[in-house]
């Protein structure tokens, strides 16, 4: 076994987007030597992808905001699932991670007094997320990855050696997380460039790896995003959350066939742009559910009154949270209503001068134009939901971002489960990013700290049977499980088609109970093909190898959620049942948890014939007297289940 590389530090970061470079940030100031990892080259995260902005109850644009009010459409937009400590985190420190981004040198759009500029986004009561044009995410990588460099220089003036307390391995992906015990002892992954395998001790791992939406066809994430990190932890034995909420983002592109799912920013809608069907109307008015009737107007007019006087309108209907939208389109196309490509129009030509949609929108405009060769500021857009972000994700406990049941493993982002509840506003995932990876950071560089004496041993067998699962690519024909029968093997990317297909058809934006058992029963034959992958060549930068070793991911993400969806019988944000069309309060205090079993106490494998995924319901921790108090009593028993109102 060839082992090339191997390091101590003392705490891990897996991945390199928002979340990971705030946790290696803030480990690294409070002491601990970091190393951050990442499948890409470094600054190309998906958080660079970021458009519309952060959310943070800054108060610039309409000083009543606060973090009070932020919290409250948080739980609304999650629809009271959320982890109500993490959204109560989330609120209260967002405008400070802003304004620290500011000191280490963003610079943000401003108002005409000066202050940083906040820009409405659906579910958000008053304008909130501080901005760059439309391209935040660049910014905030940008700055994080400045921070770094600067950190890195002050440790050269003190060692000698830039890389001495953090260090950046780019291009490499990890695929297990190694235990003693149940404890972190570090991670195994290889140089995607070599080949090369590589170990890094470690006491304390963060993962903080994004999402996972190459498991479906029609999607806006990146290629990295491949679910690795929630696969990791389910490996190393820590559970995954409500994982069955899925976000499809309401407007992505539909057309041409090479750009579907291509995301189109909800700051098209924040700023003014309507959804009209093939009839020329603005059908949202006619998908306004009860729970926010008293909330958005009622009319055209005075939607479009609203955004020159907010405090005296409501918000148009447009503006509702991602879930509503996505799920009125999708009606909409079903009802024969659609665009010409099966999307419905998005149109901010009629709504603003060519200029301004130039200035406020420039990566739209130029994304139209240059990939389907349209002018938004003559035309409308075709739009159509798109597989967006999963709300779904490690289980972690809300103030230090440790993963349950797992020592040493912390989570931080996307990957991280509760947050955002059933689902998420836009805005509150770079926002979510800053507050709980400087979290996960500070609490791993703590553990580590309290580990100096007694730091868990890297087992050898544990790193042989991660080499041996990583070259099994290489012998798909020969005597690995399940593929000593002389048939060819598998070519890996007919297989990520098929799933693609699958999660997209029968785990998508609208679920049938039919449907999800036939996509477990496609799960289970994909997991027996997936491991007769076959690749041919070496291991110098061998796309299909990487692609074969993401499927062990994607294919057991895609389990979690679909047996999730399957046993959660109701429609909640991101959850949507055709049998069960209704939000049932019964299930407001529930969690579902997915788990793989581990037999051997040692790394664990999955059977691919019946998946190990186990199930398990959870009550959540009610919610605190205080935060409750934040509502109005009309509104909570909308959603509380009768014995949680009477407590
Ligand atoms: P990422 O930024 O994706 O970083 C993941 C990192 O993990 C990468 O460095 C990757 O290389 C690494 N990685 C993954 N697997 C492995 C592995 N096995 N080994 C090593 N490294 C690994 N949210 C907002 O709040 N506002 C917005 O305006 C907004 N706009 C968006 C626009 C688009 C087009 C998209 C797709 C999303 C948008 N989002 C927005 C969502 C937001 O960008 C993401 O949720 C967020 O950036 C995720 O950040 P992260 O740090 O969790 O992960």
């Amino acid at each position: 076994m060839s082992v090339v590389d191997r390091q101590d530090w003392d705490v891990v970061v897996v991945g390199a987007g928002g979340a990971g470079l705030r946790a290696a940030i803030e480990a690294r100031e409070r002491g601990a030597r970091t190393a951050v990892i990442c499948k890409s080259l470094f600054g190309k995260a998906h958080t660079v992808m970021a458009e519309g902005g952060i959310a943070a109850a800054m108060g610039n644009v309409n000083s009543g905001d606060n973090w009070e009010v932020h919290f409250r459409d948080t739980m609304r937009g999650g629809k009271f699932l959320n982890q109500w400590r993490m959204a109560e985190l989330h609120a209260n420190e967002a405008p400070d991670r802003v304004w620290e981004l500011e000191t280490w040198g963003a610079l943000f759009d401003r108002t005409k007094d000066g202050r940083i500029s906040q820009r409405n986004f659906g579910g958000h009561e008053y304008p909130r997320l501080a901005h760059v044009g439309d391209r935040t995410g660049l910014e905030l990588i940008r700055t994080l990855q400045q921070k770094i460099v600067s950190l890195q220089q002050e440790d050269f003036r003190e060692t000698g050696d830039y890389e001495s307390r953090l260090k950046v391995f780019q291009e490499c992906t990890v695929t297990r997380v190694l235990k003693d015990g149940d404890k972190v002892s570090g991670v195994f992954g290889y140089e995607r460039e070599s080949g090369r395998f590589f170990v890094l001790e470690a006491p304390a791992v963060v993962i903080a790896t994004g999402g996972i939406g190459k498991s479906f066809k029609v999607t806006s994430n990146s290629w990295e995003y491949t679910g690795d990190g929630h696969a990791l932890a389910l490996l190393a034995g820590a559970p995954l959350l409500n994982m069955e909420f899925v976000q499809f983002h309401p407007t992505g592109m539909v057309w041409p066939p090479s750009v579907k799912g291509i995301l189109v920013t909800e700051s098209v809608r924040g700023d003014g742009g309507v959804l009209r069907n093939s009839e020329g109307k603005r059908f949202m008015f006619d998908y306004i559910p009860d729970v926010f009737k008293e909330k958005y107007a009622q009319s055209e007019e005075e939607g479009d009154r609203w955004y020159e006087d907010p405090d005296h309108n409501r918000r148009p209907p447009e503006l509702l949270p991602r879930d509503e939208v996505a799920r009125a389109i999708n009606s909409e196309v079903k009802a024969g209503r659609g665009s010409p490509h099966g999307g419905v129009f998005l149109d901010v030509s009629t709504r603003m001068p060519a200029e301004v949609i130039r200035r406020r929108l420039p990566s739209m405009y130029h994304q139209f134009k240059e990939l389907a060769d349209v002018d938004i500021t003559a035309e409308a857009m075709e739009v159509g939901p798109t597989c967006h972000y999963v709300m779904g994700g490690i289980a972690v406990e809300s103030d230090t971002a440790a993963a349950r049941g797992v020592p040493g493993l912390f989570a931080a982002g996307e990957v991280a489960g509760g947050m955002h509840g059933s689902n998420r506003l836009g805005g509150n995932s770079l926002s979510d990013l800053l507050v709980f990876g400087r979290r996960a950071g500070w609490h791993a560089a703590e553990y580590a700290a309290g580990l100096t004496d007694t730091r868990p041993p890297v087992d050898e067998d544990q790193i042989d049977t991660a080499a041996a699962e990583a070259l099994r690519p290489f012998s798909a024909e020969g005597p690995a499980p399940g593929a000593d029968d002389g048939r060819p093997p598998e070519n890996p990317y007919t297989l990520h088609q098929e799933l693609q297909q699958a999660m997209n058809d029968l785990v998508g934006i609208i679920r049938r109970e039919g449907e999800m058992e036939r996509a477990l029963e496609k799960l289970a034959d994909l997991r027996v093909r997936a491991r007769r992958a076959g690749v041919e060549g070496h291991r110098q930068f061998n796309p299909g190898w990487h692609l074969s070793l993401d499927l062990r991911n994607m294919l057991l993400v895609s389990e979690c959620v679909a047996r999730a969806a399957l046993e959660r019988t109701e429609s909640r944000g991101g959850h949507t049942r055709e049998d069960h069309p209704a939000m049932d309060r019964k299930w407001r205090n529930v969690n579902l948890l997915c788990a793989l079993t581990d037999p051997t106490g040692g790394l664990l494998a999955t059977d691919p014939v019946s998946g190990q995924i186990t199930l398990t319901r959870e009550i959540t921790e009610p919610i605190r007297a205080d935060l409750l108090a934040l509502f109005e009593k009309e509104e909570l028993v909308k959603y509380l289940a009768e014995e949680e109102l009477y407590e």
